[in-house]
């Protein structure tokens, strides 16, 4: 069978696509390598610049019930400094003003924390019942060129959901043909020409670890980034009132914490360091109960890559990583996935054959488009990176926080976390009228 589209990648940065291009009559197929629900390396918190997208994707209500709770304030743990400040108001960008006048400011408007098993779960339940074809656990082993589509080699596995061959018992290699191709597999995985390509093992490579906690003194308003020597992290109330806590680790720093905790696994080294360093981490996490093994992932590779590369559109991480320190990961990821759905409506007239001809086009729209309302905040996740990992410069610049928290303010706004960047639309799929300047689709 020959497909309109087929996404690699069933999680942020694939489903909303598939949902908005299967609710257009689009025959697509999402490809997803990892069984559902599952943890991810994360630190699960969404900015409220996602609202349009969860409306439109018809998850609005949804999230806002499931998700931890709304979170108003932020702050910056560094040593024994504990520095708080408000999240930035008046939301901006395109979409915003039709935004806040449909939901109204408030809780809707603020920021969630919500566990990858529960969001991508809901993704994907939401494009099967949207039409998208959907196999999992499936994993795309090869891409060529074939003609103007691609074939891709899928190793399905053994009774694998949504394939034809759900009913076989064994696993096998399967060949799927279609006419366009997005790349929504994330940064992590290496062997598809459309991944970063592996490379020699650095002092400076960063590792992320993630892990939930029962209990504590995290005040639920509150979402703090960590800033300590080799590494950055945040923290948050997510869903079920647990604390997620995630960090990125640099290597050398990673072997300095095992030596002095030679017993312990990796990730719990990383949380004892950062209990002993933090003043604010070890208060909050004062008589926890941890929920599951400290994950660990990486290393990572934040880049900006380009929306359109050889034929292939990308979405997420695929498109380019931030620093996970901004958790801007997830946003990036559900409106670049939005906007290159609308790229190709708007392209093909909403024909998939018009957009597969004129997909040069389309892809380069896209990828002007992705990289005016993404590429600001990866370079800007870049500097915020370097400033927390660095001793020095933490020590030089905790005295400016102290006295100005709003600076804490102007750097979320600066990482996009006040910015709608795509066309809000309402409930149950139904596009809404575009504003007038520079819609992103
Ligand atoms: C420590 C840490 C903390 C973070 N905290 C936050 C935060 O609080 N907020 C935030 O917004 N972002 C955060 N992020 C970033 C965020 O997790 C990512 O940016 C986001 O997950 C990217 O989504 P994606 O869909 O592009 O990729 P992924 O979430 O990696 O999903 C890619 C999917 O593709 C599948 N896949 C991969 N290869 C194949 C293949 N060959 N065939 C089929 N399927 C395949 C995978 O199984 C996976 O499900 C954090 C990241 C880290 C490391």
């Amino acid at each position: 069978m020959r497909y309109d589209l087929v996404i690699i990648g069933g999680a942020v940065a694939g489903s909303p696509a598939a949902i908005r291009l299967a609710r257009a009559g689009w025959n697509v197929l999402v490809i997803e390598r990892d069984a559902f629900p599952r943890r991810k390396v994360c630190g699960e918190y969404l900015s409220p610049t996602n609202e349009p997208v969860l409306r439109a994707l018809g998850l609005g209500d949804w999230f806002h019930e499931v998700a931890g709770p709304p979170v108003g304030r932020l702050a910056l743990f560094a040593r024994d400094q504990v520095i708080e400040a408000p999240v930035p108001t008046g939301i901006r960008g395109s979409g915003a003003r039709q935004l806040v006048a449909d939901g109204g400011p408030g809780p809707r408007l603020c920021g969630r924390a919500l566990g990858r098993d529960l969001l991508d779960a809901e993704l994907a339940r939401t494009a099967r019942a949207a039409g998208a074809g959907w196999w999992q656990p499936a994993k795309v082993t090869g891409m060529q060129k074939i003609g103007e589509g691609w074939r891709l080699q899928v190793r399905v596995g053994a009774g694998a959901a949504g394939h034809p061959a759900t009913s076989a018992s064994r696993a096998g290699v399967v060949e799927v043909d279609t006419a366009l191709l997005l790349a929504a597999h994330g940064s992590w995985g290496r062997g598809l020409p459309t991944m970063p390509t592996p490379r020699e093992a650095r002092a400076n490579d960063l590792f992320g670890f993630k892990a939930h906690f029962f209990g504590g003194n995290l005040a639920p308003a509150l979402m703090p980034a960590l800033a300590f020597d080799g590494g950055y992290g945040g923290m948050v109330i997510t869903d079920g009132g647990r604390i997620s806590l995630s960090c990125c680790v640099r290597r050398d720093e990673l072997e300095r914490m095992r030596a002095r905790h030679p017993a312990a696994q990796p990730g719990d080294s990383v949380v004892a360091a950062l209990r002993s360093r933090l003043r604010g981490v070890r208060e909050a996490l004062q008589g926890t109960e941890p929920d599951g093994r400290v994950m660990a992932a990486g290393p990572i590779r934040p880049a900006i890559r380009g929306g359109w590369r050889d034929d292939v559109f990308a979405t997420g991480n695929a498109a380019g990583e931030a620093h996970p320190i901004i958790a801007e990961g997830i946003s990036m990821a559900l409106q670049s996935s939005w906007m290159a759905a609308g790229q190709l409506l708007d392209g093909g007239g909403g024909d998939p054959l018009a957009a597969a001809a004129d997909r040069q086009v389309i892809g380069r729209r896209y990828d002007r488009a992705w990289r005016r309302a993404f590429a600001p905040r990866i370079r800007a996740a870049a500097v915020f990176a370097r400033l927390a990992m660095s001793p020095r410069l933490v020590a030089a610049l905790t005295p400016c926080y102290l006295r100005w928290p709003a600076l804490l303010t102007w750097n979320a706004r600066l990482a996009g976390k006040a910015r709608v960047v795509v066309v809000p639309a309402p409930v149950d799929g139904g596009e809404a009228p575009r504003p007038g300047r520079r819609p992103a689709a």
